[in-house]
């Protein structure tokens, strides 16, 4: 059983208790600083135009959002709990809570949005040399890099560890040639973390190798690909004849498969949070609230008594859900948590975020299936959207049946 912290930490962090007066004087100090620091337009929810994912493509259409950026990230406070030497701040796990109940109090948005802090990050803690974790991670911390995921290939999705990408040892570097697909934000990145084979005659999972390369080198291309939702967020990606610098390797090679699996832990834990909350994905309402502005109140109580009820029950699970999510947080201090628990969350939560879609459309009924016109509201078409986006959340990161397979395997012990 592997240890892992489930907010996506793992526990040799920081795991120092922190007695509760010296709690009480950091959250003062934390207070303080934010009062001084979070720019007045940085207290407001993210406009889609304004999200920052860093990176060396990235513009600052509100230039408080860089400033912002880089005073938290000054601090450590983009990932608060890696260590300080790596561009952290070195919290332990009562003060990062502290810290984002600050946060939450006055509406301060997230400086970073990263697949590097999310994933990579944790996965280089653990696996890389301290050089490579010198070089790459503070400037993660900082937003300087922006990555993609370079996992799946066209016939190889759920059966990941069948994947035919393969970079041929040549002396001083590796030659990378093959194909991925549904990279998400591939022709927006700077860098890719990309599993590749590196034996072709071993066991599929003990051939593969864990890599990391600059997009911009010579023989990446990218082609993107619509979502039903009707944005492109992700790409099929070339590489024809990549050259990448054989210290670009992360852990032994041939040994990417233990590294690709824990990150995917990582990532299904950060993509459970999706359904983790009773406010709706985008409208900020609450399914109660949407549910009375639609229907009218009796008495200040929804009239229909089979929607009262169906509203109650996805409010409960919400609430059951978090509740075990902060449940498992604890517990993982204690350090002994199954890491596949990962999948749980991610199955239920993003389970639960699609319920919380339909129950939507049950509610707006054909106002939220306008795609286009004046007889919607700019809402309305971004629930539309939305909707549709939602489905993608029980595939991406995994399926639901992938999931499941996980769980019964790994977590309940049940026979293949
Ligand atoms: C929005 C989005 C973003 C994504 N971003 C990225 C990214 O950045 N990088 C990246 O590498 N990938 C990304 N993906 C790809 C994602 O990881 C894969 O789509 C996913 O792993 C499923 O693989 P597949 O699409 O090949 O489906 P398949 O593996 O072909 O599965 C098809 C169906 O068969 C079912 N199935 C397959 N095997 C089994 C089994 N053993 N038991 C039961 N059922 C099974 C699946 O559950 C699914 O319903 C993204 C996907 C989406 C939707």
């Amino acid at each position: 059983m592997s240890k892992v912290c489930l907010n996506g930490y793992r526990e040799y962090y920081s795991d120092t208790t922190t007695p509760m007066n010296n709690l009480e004087q950091f959250r003062e100090q934390t207070r303080a600083w934010l009062e001084d620091n979070c720019p007045s337009s940085m207290r407001t929810s993210t406009p889609d135009g304004e999200v920052i994912w860093g990176g060396r493509k990235q513009t600052w259409l509100n230039p408080d959002s860089k400033l912002w950026l880089e005073r938290m990230a000054e601090r450590g406070w983009t990932v608060p709990r890696w260590p300080t030497k790596y561009g952290g701040g070195g919290l332990n796990a009562d003060q990062d809570k502290i810290l984002m109940e600050e946060m939450r109090a006055i509406n301060a948005r997230s400086p970073l949005q990263s697949f590097g802090i999310w994933m990579l990050g944790p996965a280089l803690l653990e696996f890389a040399s301290d050089e490579q974790k010198k070089h790459y991670l503070p400037q993660i911390a900082r937003g300087e890099i922006r990555w993609c995921q370079g996992y799946s290939e066209p016939n190889y999705g759920s059966d990941l560890a069948g994947l035919q990408t393969k970079a041929e040892d040549m002396g001083d570097y590796y030659l990378v040639n093959g194909a991925k697909i549904w990279t998400s934000y591939a022709d927006e990145a700077d860098w890719i973390f990309c599993l590749v084979r590196t034996d072709l005659d071993a066991p599929k999972h003990e051939g593969i190798s864990f890599l990391l390369f600059d997009m911009d080198s010579e023989g990446v291309s990218t082609s993107p690909i619509p979502l039903i939702s009707g944005a492109s967020p992700f790409c099929q990606t070339f590489f024809d004849d990549v050259k990448v610098p054989k210290h670009q390797l992360v852990g032994e090679l041939n040994n990417g498969w233990t590294i690709a699996k824990r990150l995917l832990q990582h990532e299904r834990q950060m993509i459970s949070g999706i359904g983790g909350n009773s406010a709706l994905g985008g409208t900020g309402i609450k399914l109660e609230d949407l549910a009375k502005q639609c229907l009218g109140e009796e008495n200040g109580r929804i009239a229909d008594p089979t929607l009262r009820q169906d509203i109650c029950e996805h409010r409960m699970n919400d609430l059951a859900f978090q509740l075990t999510m902060s449940r498992s947080g604890e517990e993982a201090k204690s350090g002994n948590l199954d890491a596949n628990l990962a999948s749980i969350f991610k199955y239920y939560g993003t389970e639960q975020n699609k319920r919380k879609y339909e129950r939507m459309l049950n509610l707006m009924g054909t106002q939220m299936l306008g795609w286009g016109g004046d007889t919607f509201s700019t809402k309305e078409l971004a629930n539309t959207r939305q909707w549709l986006r939602s489905k993608a959340n029980s595939i991406e990161g995994g399926t639901s049946e992938v999931q499941l397979n996980v769980i019964s395997k790994r977590v309940l012990g049940l026979p293949d």
